[in-house]
């Protein structure tokens, strides 16, 4: 048997992925099946760091475009993530999974702060450790949250959990033909724009060397699947 792959992944959770049918913007069996998903990397001897967006709650480019101030609301948005770190961090110790939330923003009757040793401790007693508010500035996203703490907490890939399998040369709900890559590099995916996480994440990844690993986290098992190298996806490397 050889020797997994990755020891400690860090998983990227865009906020819309806890919504469901029904127009909730967190779906309590949604967001069930999703902590499924993570206490079986758990359990199957991952050290599992989560980072969750806040889309589905709140955007602040959006919510600028509509005439917010933009640092106020992505501040807004950032709060969104709390409240979605929370939801997953509630699913996931219903299911009997130890963790711990740290924000980016300190929010002391919340969750804990970010302390990068402090979590450090946490993973290595077995928790999920779930990082809010993403790196806790405006003018960022989760994405870049998501690869500043894969790389702080030296997590050996960025798990993408999209509604998509993974990378396409074109976009597969509008283009019959597009098709999906096994691989890609940083590069091509910068040059081409091909949306996957904004550049910033990407860069930091990339200079970071860490594989940023894009698959559909809407279809149950398939976070197992991937792990084990087994599940569709694109590994961008
Ligand atoms: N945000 C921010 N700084 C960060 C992370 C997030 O300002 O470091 C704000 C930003 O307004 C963003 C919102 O929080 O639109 C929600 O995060 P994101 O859009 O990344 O969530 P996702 O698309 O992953 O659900």
């Amino acid at each position: 048997m050889t020797a997994p792959r990755f020891k400690r992944i860090l998983l990227k959770l865009s906020g819309e992925v806890l919504m469901g049918e029904g127009g909730l913007a967190i779906d309590p069996a949604v967001t069930a099946r999703v902590a499924g998903e993570i206490a079986d990397a758990r359990a199957k001897g991952y050290e599992v760091c989560v980072v969750v967006g806040g889309g589905n709650i709140f955007r602040g480019l959006a919510a600028a475009a509509r005439g917010f101030e933009r640092a106020t609301a992505d501040y807004m948005g950032m709060l969104a993530t709390v409240m979605n770190a929370l939801a997953v961090q509630n699913a996931l110790e219903q299911i009997g999974v130890e963790t711990r939330v740290q924000s980016a923003i300190p929010m002391a009757s919340v969750c804990e702060p970010f302390i990068r040793r402090r979590a450090e401790r946490h993973l290595e007693k077995g928790r999920v450790v779930i990082f809010a508010a993403g790196v806790g500035s405006p003018y960022f996203t989760t994405d870049s949250g998501a690869a500043l703490r894969a790389a702080e907490m030296k997590c050996d890939a960025l798990f993408k959990g999209t509604s998509v399998d993974g990378v396409y040369d074109a976009d597969p709900k509008k283009v019959a033909t597009a098709r999906r890559f096994e691989t890609v590099s940083y590069d091509k995916v910068l040059a081409e724009d091909l949306k996957i996480m904004d550049a910033s994440a990407i860069a930091l990844c990339r200079d970071n060397s860490i594989p940023i690993v894009v698959f559909n986290i809407r279809q149950p098992g398939n976070l197992a699947a991937v792990l084990r190298g087994e599940g569709i996806s694109t590994i961008v490397q």
